[in-house]
C-alpha cells in the first residue's frame, strides 16, 4: 500500500489535570469523524489520542490531594478515557507520557539532539509565569507584567537550562513550507505562522530545575525536560519511532495534527524544527480549528457556562452532539455552542430530514412491496437525476474531507437527503399505487432504498451509533463501519428484505423543552424558598436606581429595647455609617463582626428604635416551618470596600 492510502491523525494529549469540555470534545470528534471516514474509504488509518501528565500544575494539585503525581494521574485520566466512549470515539491508541514508552524515547531524542550539537546548556533568565510554566518575553506581556494567556503576575527567574537550537533549522522550516502550503490549515494559520518563522526565532529554552514531576534528563537529573518539549513527542512514541520502525515507517510520513489554534506555534513550529534536527520528516499538515463560545459568550468556570460533554451526550445522545459541532461552524472558524441550537438541529436536519426519509420509504417498501426492496429499471429522468446527484455527492464530499471541511460535506449530504424527500412528493408513490403503476412504483422504491443505503455509508463517520441503526433497519449484512464507501453500486441493493421501520431520532417537543430547563416553583417550595411569589416587573432603570456596594461590617451593638435588630458600623470605604438590621436571632455578635457584606447605599434613612439607620444590608432568607435560616450576601472575592454591586 503507497503513502496515499495511509493516514496517521492526532489529537493533542491533554492536560490531564483539565475537566474535559466542549474545546476537547470538539478536536477529538473531528479526528474521529476523519478516520473513521478514511476507513471507509479504503485507508490504513490509525488515530491517536491521549494525556499529557507531567509538569508543574499536576505536582502541585497532587500535593493539595495528599497523593503522589503517579496516582492522581493514574486516576483523573480517566476521565478522558470515559468521555471518548461515551462520545463512540475509536481512537486506535491512547498515550499517556508517563509511559515508560514514551519515557524511553524522549530522553533518547533528547540524547541524540545533545550529541549532535542541537541541545547544549545555558542560562535563562527572564519573566516567568509560574502556573503556565512559561517564560514570557517582553513582547507578549499583559498589562502590569501578566501573563497574556492566563492573565497572573509574572516573577523574574534565572536558573540553569538546556537548549534547543531551534534558529539553525527555521531556514529550513521555511523552505518546507513554501513548498507544501497544506503544512498548516487553514490559510490564515498558515500566513500566521510563516509571519512568526519570518521574524525572530530564538533557541528554546527545553529543561527544567524548578519542578520535580517530569522526565529526567539523561546524565544530569537534577534537570527535567520541559514538558511542552516531552508532549510533543507523544506522536512519534505511539508509532514506534524506537520499538518499532516499520510501524514508524508506515504512519510517520503520512502525520496530521489536529490542534486548537491557540497552540500552532508548538505544533508548527517547535516540534517541525525539532524532527529537522533529528532528521525526521515534518507532518504533512497541522490543522487547526477555532474555539467556541456559549451563548454568545467566552466559556468560562466564573460564568458557569462550561459545556459538560457528558451531560450534552446523556441529553441528547452521542450522535447529535457530534453531528451539531461539526455541522454548526466551518471548520477552523469560532463557533457558538447553545442547546436551543442544537435541538434545533435534532429536530430540523436528524429527525425530519434523514428520520422522516427512513421511516417513510420503509413503510413505503412494506405496504406496496411485501417488505422486500424491488428492481426497478431505474430509467426514469428523476431516477437518473437522483442517482447522478448520489454518485457527484461522493465525490464532493471526498473533496471536502480533503481540506477537513466538515460542514460542506455534511450540507451535501443533506441536500442529497433533502433531494430525496422532494422526489418523494414529486413521484407520489402512493397515488402510483393507486393507480397501478407497478413497474414505475417499483422504480421509485428502489431509488428511495439506495439513496437511503448511500445515506447511511455517507453519514456513518458522523453518527455512527444512528448509521449503524439506519443499516439494520434498511435489513444490510455486517457493520456499516466495515463498509467501503467507493465499493457502493447503485440499484445493487434490489432483493433485500428490510427490517421494520424505527423512529431514529425522536423529535424534541420544543414546549417540553422549555419547560424542563425553567426551574420548577414546586422543587423550590419543596426546599422552603419563597420562589412562587414575584414582585411586578421593574425595568432597568428602576434597578439602576438602587446603589449597592460592598461594605465591612466593623461593629455589632445590641439594642437593649429589641429583640431583633442590632446596631451595625458598617464602612463603606469613603464613609462610615450606622446601619439597624434584623439579623439578631441569627449572629453572633462575633459572627458578623469584620464580615464583608452588600448594602442598599442610597435608601432613605429611618429611625428604628430611636437610631438613625441610614440604609440596609442585604441577606437570603428562607423559612422552613418554624425555623428560619438567613445568611448575608457577600462578594465571592476581595473587592475594595465602596464598590459598586449592579
Ligand atoms: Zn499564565
Amino acid at each position: 500500500m503507497d503513502n496515499k492510502k495511509r493516514f496517521y491523525i492526532t489529537t493533542p494529549i491533554y492536560y490531564v489535570n483539565d475537566i474535559p469540555h466542549i474545546g476537547h470534545a470538539y478536536t477529538t470528534i473531528a479526528c474521529d469523524v476523519m478516520s473513521r471516514y478514511k476507513r471507509m474509504k479504503g485507508f490504513d488509518a490509525y488515530f491517536l489520542t491521549g494525556t499529557d501528565e507531567h509538569g508543574q500544575k499536576i505536582q502541585t494539585a497532587a500535593e493539595a490531594k495528599g497523593l503522589t503525581p503517579q496516582e492522581l494521574v493514574d486516576k483523573i485520566h480517566l476521565n478522558f478515557k470515559e468521555l471518548w466512549k461515551v462520545l463512540n470515539i475509536s481512537n486506535d491508541d491512547f498515550i499517556r507520557t508517563t509511559e515508560d514508552r514514551h519515557v524511553r524515547v524522549v530522553q533518547s531524542m533528547f540524547k541524540k539532539l545533545m550529541d549532535q550539537g542541537d541541545i547544549y546548556k545555558g542560562s535563562y533568565e527572564g519573566w516567568y509565569c509560574v502556573p503556565c510554566e512559561t517564560y514570557v518575553p517582553e513582547s507578549s506581556m499583559g498589562e502590569n507584567r501578566t501573563c497574556p494567556d492566563c492573565g497572573r503576575p509574572l516573577t523574574t527567574m534565572k536558573e540553569e537550562s538546556y537548549f534547543f537550537k531551534a534558529s539553525k533549522y527555521v531556514p529550513r522550516l521555511i523552505e518546507h513550507y513554501e513548498k507544501n502550503l497544506q503544512g498548516v490549515m487553514p490559510r490564515i494559520r498558515y500566513n500566521e505562522i510563516m509571519s512568526f518563522l519570518h521574524g525572530e526565532v530564538r533557541d528554546q529554552s527545553v529543561s527544567r530545575t524548578t519542578l520535580k514531576w517530569g522526565i529526567p534528563i539523561p546524565g544530569d537529573e537534577k534537570h527535567v525536560v520541559y514538558v511542552w518539549f516531552d508532549a510533543l513527542i507523544n506522536y512519534a512514541t505511539a508509532v514506534g519511532y524506537l520499538d518499532d520502525p516499520e510501524m514508524f515507517e508506515r504512519y510517520w510520513p503520512v502525520v496530521r495534527h489536529m490542534v486548537g489554534k491557540d497552540i500552532i506555534r508548538f505544533h508548527c513550529v517547535i516540534w517541525p524544527l525539532m524532527l529537522l534536527a533529528l532528521g525526521v520528516n515534518v507532518p504533512v499538515s497541522v490543522v487547526a480549528h477555532g474555539w467556541w463560545t456559549v451563548d454568545g459568550e467566552k466559556m468560562s468556570k466564573s460564568k458557569g457556562n462550561v459545556v459538560d460533554p457528558f451531560k450534552m451526550a446523556e441529553l441528547y445522545g452521542a450522535d447529535a452532539f457530534r453531528y451539531f459541532l461539526l455541522r454548526e461552524v466551518p471548520f477552523g472558524n469560532d463557533g457558538d455552542f447553545s442547546e436551543a441550537a442544537l435541538v434545533g438541529r435534532i429536530n430540523s436536519d436528524l429527525a425530519n430530514d434523514l428520520g422522516n426519509l427512513l421511516n417513510r420509504t420503509l413503510q413505503m417498501i412494506v405496504s406496496y412491496s411485501g417488505g422486500v426492496v424491488p428492481a426497478g429499471a431505474l430509467d426514469d429522468p428523476l431516477d437518473v437525476e437522483v442517482r447522478a446527484l448520489g454518485e457527484a455527492t461522493v465525490g464532493a464530499v471526498d473533496k471536502s474531507m480533503e481540506t477537513f471541511s466538515y460542514d460542506e460535506a455534511l450540507k451535501l449530504i443533506w441536500a442529497f437527503i433533502g433531494r430525496a424527500n422532494k422526489y418523494i412528493d414529486e413521484t407520489s408513490p402512493w397515488k402510483l399505487q393507486k393507480e397501478g403503476k407497478n413497474a414505475r412504483l417499483d422504480g421509485v422504491l428502489c431509488t428511495l432504498y439506495e439513496v437511503l443505503r448511500l445515506s447511511a455509508l455517507l453519514v456513518a463517520p458522523y453518527i455512527p451509533e444512528g448509521a449503524e441503526k439506519i443499516w439494520k433497519q434498511l435489513g444490510r449484512q455486517g457493520s456499516v463501519h466495515t463498509e467501503k464507501i467507493d465499493s457502493f453500486r447503485w440499484g445493487e441493493g434490489a432483493g433485500t428484505k428490510v427490517d421494520k421501520a424505527e423512529v431514529l431520532f425522536p423529535r424534541i417537543d420544543l414546549e417540553q423543552w422549555k419547560k424542563d430547563r425553567t426551574p420548577q416553583p414546586d422543587a423550590a417550595k419543596a426546599s422552603g424558598a419563597e420562589a412562587a411569589e414575584h414582585e411586578p416587573e421593574i425595568d432597568i432603570d428602576g434597578f439602576r436606581s438602587v446603589e449597592l456596594r460592598v461594605a465591612q461590617i466593623v461593629k455589632v451593638e445590641e439594642i437593649p429595647r429589641s429583640k431583633k435588630l442590632y446596631k451595625l458600623e458598617v464602612d463603606l470605604g469613603y464613609e462610615r455609617r450606622t446601619i439597624c438590621a434584623g439579623i439578631k436571632p441569627f449572629f453572633k455578635p462575633e459572627e458578623l463582626e469584620g464580615r464583608r457584606a452588600v448594602v442598599v447605599a442610597n435608601l432613605k434613612p429611618a429611625k428604628l428604635c430611636g437610631i438613625e439607620s441610614n440604609g440596609m444590608i442585604l441577606a437570603a432568607s428562607v423559612k422552613g416551618g418554624e425555623d428560619e435560616q438567613v445568611v448575608l450576601i457577600a462578594p465571592a472575592a476581595d473587592i475594595p470596600l465602596g464598590s459598586r454591586v449592579r
